[in-house]
């Protein structure tokens, strides 16, 4: 069966438009997902994985965490152990240009919605941090490369805009080499909260933004003392979106040579078996919505070294199996055994290890904001 066939057509939907009581709205991409993450749902014609996953994901424990004055969300999440200790992007991993891509052979039963002149389907993400997450995969087998979809990205956001739209750079924390964007229901995650706050200008904890450029229609800040490295832009403009993340991203690999960090992980620009590539663009999470009420984007950038902390690798009762990707940059960090929920539950100081392992340094994070004040309006 081809991608396309997986398509679920309006008339299949008709049930679940039904359920979704949108009377006054007209039907588009929104809505259709909306539809979909129902079908995916249903007993009888919905997919097993995610219905299984979801009974899973209901009884899981969560606690919240203060690090420095800074909530953070701590789950307990079995059915994301395979993102978690996906390998794909690791030294060690071989080629596995022959193993079965999970994006071009898609599970029985799994069905999704075909959007931007169908290059790209949306998924039910089966490994759920919330309900309702997606995958927003191309319809072709493409490298993990954010290059040649910029343009894409800030498209998706524009329609989606029922949601946020994540992308995991390659060494970033993307477990699939397959070209792919994450999506979740908007500002759900308690790290989107944070920077709401932020932007309207209140603290939370210690955190702060420092301005680098402020106009009217463009604003972009560094956040201070939030554990993790990152930038916040935003602008109404969706041309000057595609145009800054180009300049974001030329910046970030300029900054980015220099990375090594640990002997499991690849050094900067090394070759990569599962991009069968050399590294070639910066390692970052990104977070982008729309708004359409104010004809707004919001766009959060987190740049990394890694998305591996140290303790990842090390051995027995020291070793915590954890990956900072986009959610956990956003504040939800997700374990899966038991043992590292508890430990990272009562001892704040670990995640705040981890957060900065994975980060970019303090120099090199001032050598970036010094790079990005030379943007040109
Ligand atoms: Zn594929």
């Amino acid at each position: 069966m081809m991608i396309k066939d997986r398509h679920l057509t309006d008339y299949e939907l008709t049930d679940f438009f039904m359920k979704l009581e949108h009377k006054n709205s007209k039907i588009d991409n929104n809505l259709r997902i909306e539809a979909m993450l129902l079908q995916q749902m249903d007993p009888i014609l919905g997919w097993q994985r995610l219905r299984s996953n979801m009974e899973v994901f209901s009884k899981n424990p969560v606690a919240e965490v203060k690090v420095k004055g800074i909530p953070v969300k701590l789950v307990l999440n079995k059915t994301r152990t395979p993102s978690i200790k996906s390998n794909t992007f690791e030294k060690k991993a071989a080629n596995t240009s022959h193993k079965r891509c999970l994006l071009c052979e898609l599970d029985k039963g799994q069905r999704g919605i075909l959007i931007e002149d169908e290059k790209y389907i949306v998924l039910a993400n089966p490994g759920i941090t919330l309900p309702g997450d997606l995958t927003i995969s191309s319809v072709k087998h493409e490298k993990q490369i954010l290059t040649g979809h910029f343009q894409d990205m800030i498209e998706v956001a524009t329609n989606l805009f029922h949601f946020s739209i994540y992308f995991n750079g390659a060494l970033a924390g993307a477990s699939s080499p397959h070209f792919h964007f994450q999506a979740g229901h908007k500002d759900k995650l308690i790290g989107e909260h944070q920077i709401q706050t932020l932007l309207a200008g209140k603290s939370i904890g210690n955190t702060s933004l420092n301005s680098i450029i402020l106009t009217h229609n463009f604003r972009l800040f560094s956040l201070k003392n939030y554990l993790r490295t990152g930038h916040l832009f935003t602008t109404k403009n969706p041309k000057r979106m595609v145009h800054f993340i180009q300049f974001y991203s030329d910046k970030l690999l300029h900054i980015s040579k220099k990375i090594k960090v640990h002997p499991n992980i690849p050094n900067f620009g090394e070759y990569i078996n599962s991009l069968q590539d050399k590294e070639s663009e910066g390692r970052m999470n990104i977070m982008l919505k729309y708004y359409p009420e104010s004809d707004e984007y919001i766009a959060a950038f987190f740049p990394k070294r890694t998305s591996r902390p140290k303790r990842y690798f090390k051995k027995g009762k020291n070793q915590i199996i954890l990956g900072i990707a986009i959610k956990e940059s956003l504040g939800n960090l997700i374990t899966c055994r038991k043992k590292d929920f508890e430990i990272l539950k009562n001892h704040p100081d670990l995640i705040e290890e981890a957060y900065r392992d994975t980060s970019i340094t303090k120099n090199t994070l001032l050598e970036l904001n010094e790079f990005l004040k030379d943007y040109s309006l």
